[in-house]
């Protein structure tokens, strides 16, 4: 729903802290009247004399009847989130307390806020762009340290201010080749087709890498798909469950999935991995071979990360080159886990370290050396790239212009080559710029701004 100009001038209220009984709400009001309409219900101070970033103990009343002694944060416009005037009024958390306030108020004029109300005003006044609105939406749902510091370091306009530098050089050039379109008679050049080339294949290198960057960003926003690979009582489970029992673990029923996918969500250092239980593997003799199972071969080949399971006691070595080989050719990044090292024979296990050095042998039984496997894992996803606070591209909005934006620039590169007129010329790079703003906002359509914040939670 986008909203007309008229809604924005008036004052909306919600809660912004979760639904349900806690110590504190907080409900928040934003608008030209904030100030004035919550003076209306508290008594102790006149609000409207107080100063900015200014906290007030005092009481809310209905008339004579008191609602609940509250602390109320005045943000005087522009100095606000919404850049608006606002007031946020720290109830205790009860919802009979949160509902009688939020009536009042309404009573006196507020207009209950639709979903990401105030990160659209906040975005619409200028606060920040679009990149930036949808991360606040991100960080809220981020629930691992890698997905808040993407969210963070997004909202913080490290991508926006990359596009914005490059669509600034881009436009200068496109006003260049129009200009030229003005003097078609002489045969002037007021944009050099040779930088017009160094710009764009610079363009094209950011863009590409932004792209690239899209699967590490998925990864961190959504987690690692991980698989288990391994023979029945290879120790799968066994594993599964010791894990979950290490790290901070997030058990949760994916809807959707069936019962022999469950997915089990693991915090292994601020990162989260997404277990698929292998259990239709169970179900065959050889693990790889299982593989053709198409849903399991399915899961296989869309995990990010394969642990490959043996038992020492249960494996020889030509099934265990074997299986390697196979898992080489998947060309999925994969760890060789040699389990139930607690019983095996030293004999095999010296041969095993000859042959394949880099194989980590655990006991997923008597939780030992679970603290190598983890490690393992943690470089083996390389997040690195990340870690360094490069930009990456978590939203698949973003995604997508960048991939129309490069297709572009790939057609601008092509009609140099080809020595196409200027006004296709300039036809080609407007569609890099249109696409480029997209993602900040500088483009926008009611459409889609009204999809971006409605994904919001009302309140936010
Ligand atoms: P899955 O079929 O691959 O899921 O294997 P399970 O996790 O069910 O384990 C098979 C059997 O191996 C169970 O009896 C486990 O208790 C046992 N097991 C698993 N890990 C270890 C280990 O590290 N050492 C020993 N001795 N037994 C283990």
């Amino acid at each position: 729903m986008a909203l007309h100009f008229s809604q924005k001038e008036d004052t909306i209220i919600a809660l912004a802290t979760p639904q349900g009984v806690g110590a504190i709400a907080v409900i928040r009001l934003s608008g030209n009247n904030a100030i004035k309409l919550a003076n209306q219900v508290f008594y102790g101070k006149d609000l409207e004399k107080q100063e900015s970033h200014t906290i007030h103990f005092g009481t809310i009343r209905d008339e004579k009847r008191v609602i609940d002694e509250v602390l109320v944060s005045l943000f005087i416009a522009p100095k606000s989130f919404t850049k608006e005037n606002v007031v946020e009024i720290s109830t205790h958390g009860s919802s009979y307390i949160i509902n009688q306030v939020i009536k009042l108020l309404v009573s006196k004029g507020a207009r209950p806020a639709l979903p990401g109300e105030f990160t659209q005003r906040a975005f619409l006044n200028g606060q920040f762009d679009l990149a930036q609105a949808e991360a606040v939406a991100d960080l809220i749902h981020s629930d691992s340290e890698a997905s808040h510091q993407a969210a963070m370091n997004q909202m913080r306009g490290g991508f926006s201010g990359e596009i914005a530098s490059l669509r600034t050089e881009l436009i200068h050039f496109a006003s260049m080749i129009e200009l030229e379109l003005d003097f078609t008679e002489e045969d002037v050049e007021f944009a050099s087709r040779d930088d017009l080339r160094i710009l764009v294949e610079k363009l094209l290198r950011v863009v590409e890498q932004l792209i690239s960057s899209f699967d590490l960003g998925n990864v961190i926003k959504n987690g690692v798909p991980t698989v288990i690979a391994g023979k029945p009582n290879a120790g799968k489970s066994t594993l599964l469950n010791a894990l979950l029992k290490e790290e901070k673990a997030i058990v949760s029923d994916i809807a959707g999935t069936t019962r022999d996918f469950i997915e089990d969500e693991i915090n292994i250092g601020g990162v989260i991995f997404r277990f698929t239980d292998t259990a239709g593997i169970r179900e065959t003799t050889d693990v790889l071979e299982a593989m053709g199972v198409s849903r399991t071969h399915e899961k296989m080949k869309a995990a990010s990360l394969i642990l490959y399971l043996f038992d020492l006691g249960d494996t020889d070595m030509v099934e265990i080159s074997k299986d390697i080989n196979k898992l080489e050719n998947l060309g999925i990044p994969f760890l060789k886990v040699a389990n139930k090292v607690d019983k095996a024979n030293p004999l095999f296990v010296n041969e095993l370290k000859k042959s394949y050095p880099d194989t980590i042998f655990i006991s997923a039984g008597k939780k030992e050396n679970l603290e190598t496997l983890t490690s393992r894992i943690l470089e083996l996803v390389n997040l690195d790239k990340f870690r360094t606070g490069n930009t990456i591209v978590t939203n698949i909005r973003h995604y997508d212009s960048l991939t129309r934006t490069r297709q572009s620039l790939l057609d601008v590169l092509t009609g140099l080559d080809e020595e196409v007129t200027n006004d296709f010329l300039a036809m080609d790079i407007r569609r890099s710029l249109h696409f480029l703003g997209e993602i900040t906002g500088e483009i926008t359509t009611d459409d889609l701004l009204a999809n971006i914040f409605s994904k919001f939670c009302i309140g936010k």
